[in-house]
């Protein structure tokens, strides 16, 4: 994914500069608890990132598919999988396979949660330009939604939600060129928009969740879901605060990014993004420090806590 324009980074800088020294610390304050078990989602970002990067094409990727395949047919009612080959610009074909858990699959009213389970092909950001063409991790962007989602499925096994309930795995989010124009990007989002479960699928609402496990975590509202999906936006940032996580998931407006939820709001769904674009912090990033797209995106960036504080919101909206 990446972030939008000039202008309103400009106005995020504002937003940033208001929220300094205002981020509370989670763990001196009572949470009413879910059964979301956030050490089982930090050990499936290990296992993730265990197989080595899930670059579409890669073993890796085969085998951490299998293996995500494997984990929610234990778990859900049914698991579809969308398989299909992908010719990038240049002609690259890529095997594409995305993957949807569906609890409860004949229910009518249905909530969707989205995550891109794909590794960039190569750190092009990093610092090093020696490392800009390597592989990297990927274990809080494309491993933290994973595991959320994965952990998810753990705890609507044990506890099946009222409403039904669709987790999607995208593929491909990550492979090309974010531009503009976007090139060999949000393949299996766009995939999935235009082959949908069925001819009359309307969630009440969908949330995609990217870069969630940052150990510095702060969500703030990001545009382009604020603009298509406003009511979805409230019921996150409200249960959120009804939650009191109020201090991670702020409830202020940031940067517009261009990520798996767009092609879905073009679809007609309204889905919004949850993402913590700012890996680690905004001050950091201000600095010309991010770990985003970089060889640092490790284990040892993302928290059980943070984990723990977006799997409560998640499971707590499905109940
Ligand atoms: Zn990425």
């Amino acid at each position: 994914m990446i972030r939008g324009n000039g202008r309103l980074t400009a106005t995020a800088a504002l937003v940033m500069l208001a929220s300094c020294g205002s981020k509370g610390d989670a763990t001196t304050t009572q949470h009413p608890t879910t059964e979301f078990n956030a050490d089982s989602a930090m050990s499936y970002v290990r296992q993730q990132v265990a197989f080595g990067a899930r670059i579409p094409g890669s073993t890796a990727a085969k085998l951490c598919g299998d293996w995500m395949v494997a984990h929610l047919r234990l778990k859900a009612d049914t698991v579809i999988e969308q398989t299909w080959t992908h010719t990038t610009a240049k002609g690259v074909k890529l095997p594409m396979r995305n993957i949807l858990a569906r609890f409860k699959p004949n229910a009518t009213q249905r909530i969707l949660y989205v995550t891109h389970w794909d590794t960039r092909p190569v750190a092009d950001s990093d610092p090093v330009p020696a490392n800009r063409t390597k592989p990297f991790d990927g274990a809080n962007d494309g491993g933290s939604g994973v595991a959320l989602q994965l952990a998810l499925a753990d705890a609507l096994k044990k506890t099946p939600p009222g409403v039904g309930v669709d987790l999607l795995f995208v593929d491909g989010e990550d492979w090309g060129s974010f531009g503009p124009p976007e090139v060999d990007v949000l393949i299996g989002s766009t995939y999935f928009a235009q082959h949908l479960p069925s001819a009359d699928y309307k969630p009440l609402f969908g949330v995609l969740w990217d870069m969630i496990g940052d150990a510095d975590l702060t969500i703030y509202q990001e545009i382009n879901s604020a603009n298509a999906a406003p009511e979805v936006v409230q019921r996150v940032w409200n249960k959120a605060k009804e939650m009191g996580y109020g201090d991670v998931f702020v409830p202020q407006a940031k940067d517009p990014i261009t990520d798996d939820h767009v092609p879905l709001i073009k679809a007609g769904l309204r889905v919004i993004d949850v993402i913590d674009i700012d890996y680690p912090n905004p001050e950091s990033v201000r600095n010309g420090v991010s770990y985003h797209h970089t060889l640092a995106d490790k284990v040892d960036k993302v928290s059980v806590k943070s984990l723990k504080i977006v799997g409560d919101v998640a499971l707590a909206l499905l109940r």
